[in-house]
């Protein structure tokens, strides 16, 4: 958490005169934008206003969300978005590190005058005014209630802010599953459901929301599902022609690396898939236990992440991508 001066100094630059902007990475997930909507509704109970910006569009299944369609999206609103960081008094940046990952936003948030404050739980943070970085908390959205609590502002949690934040916990904990999920995190959730956080709205919102498109797709990758490495690396794949073939919708392969980690004995999942528009392959990697995928993708892939989930990707074709990562996972042990 920041430090109670910090806090001070914080609260102090959270007036309803000064411009405030809320960032989150490119292709935002559930915890990025339940975190950011989440601030942005704890903002409002405060009686100040913000404006919540992303670098490219976000899927269907997350636009129910109160305000989700009043985010700015950088790629659709280059100006609206260049004008509201460069005036920014100050610009929350939640749920990434790096002004790498947040696409077009990056160079003018680099520029901006704003005090910058980042939550986040990504490993390796970047230079910001004030941090508050922690890889052990599971979501964005948890620190976002933690950060609540420690303004004092418990008390203030509506409707708006639980429907948020329990949203971005239950994508970023895998449905509270995943290692990282605390008693701590029961607990918020808890207080998120007293507070109006319905959990069976909010999964049927998010996840039975799914597309003739996707269902096809994950047919098509499980059926060709190939595990090496001894039984311990599931990979995966879709070319760009399958995409366009099956009718591709954003946010239709969220999540389809996780089935290969649910094989008896997979201890690393590897997800590749040509982008639809540009001549490069987004890698998605999930891991169990000590397979430190930030690592890897760091060090083979241009990317990063967590421990046990990560991202990368590469400027070679496909079918050479996954004979490279078939031959660094061999070299690397795992
Ligand atoms: P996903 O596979 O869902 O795209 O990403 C998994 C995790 O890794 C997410 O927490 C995401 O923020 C992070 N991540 C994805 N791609 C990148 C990347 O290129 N660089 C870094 N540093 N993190 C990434
Ligand atoms: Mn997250």
């Amino acid at each position: 958490m920041f430090t109670p001066a910090e806090l001070l100094e914080i609260k102090a630059l959270l007036t309803p005169e000064n411009k405030i902007v809320i960032l989150t990475h490119y292709n935002p997930d559930g915890d990025a934008i339940g975190s950011t909507l989440g601030l942005k509704h704890y903002l409002r109970a405060k009686g100040i206003e913000a404006d919540v910006l992303t670098p490219n569009d976000f899927p269907k299944f997350l636009k129910w969300m109160p305000d989700a369609k009043k985010c700015v999206i950088g790629e659709y609103k280059r100006k609206v978005a260049s004008d509201l960081i460069r005036e920014a008094d100050v610009i929350f940046c939640l749920d990434f590190n790096s002004p790498s990952r947040i696409g077009i936003l990056g160079e003018w948030l680099t520029k901006a005058k704003a005090k910058k404050i980042l939550i986040d739980h990504h490993q390796q943070p970047e230079n910001f005014d004030y941090v508050y970085s922690d890889t052990i908390i599971p979501a964005t959205c948890q620190m976002i209630y933690h950060f609540i609590e420690a303004m004092g502002d418990e008390g203030l949690v509506n409707k708006d802010i639980a429907d948020c934040l329990y949203t971005g916990i239950m994508t970023d904990t895998g449905g509270f599953r995943f290692r990282s999920t605390s008693a701590t995190t029961h607990r918020i959730v808890a207080h998120l459901i007293e507070n109006g956080a319905d959990p069976s709205i909010i999964t049927s919102n998010t996840w039975d929301t799914n597309t003739i498109s996707r269902m096809r797709l994950l047919a098509l990758i499980l059926g060709r599902i190939e595990v090496v490495n001894d039984g311990k690396v599931a990979v995966m794949y879709l070319t760009r022609k399958e995409l366009q073939e099956y009718g591709f919708q954003k946010g239709d392969t969220e999540g389809f690396v996780n089935y290969g980690l649910s094989i008896a004995g997979v201890r690393m999942s590897a997800f590749f898939m040509e982008d639809l528009y540009e001549d490069f392959i987004k890698i998605s990697f999930r891991s169990k236990d000590d397979v430190d995928v930030n690592q890897f993708s760091r060090k083979y892939f241009q990317g990063g992440g967590h421990i046990n989930a990560a991202g990368g990707k590469s400027n070679d074709p496909l079918m050479e991508t996954l004979e490279i990562f078939k031959e660094k996972i061999a070299s690397e042990n795992l």
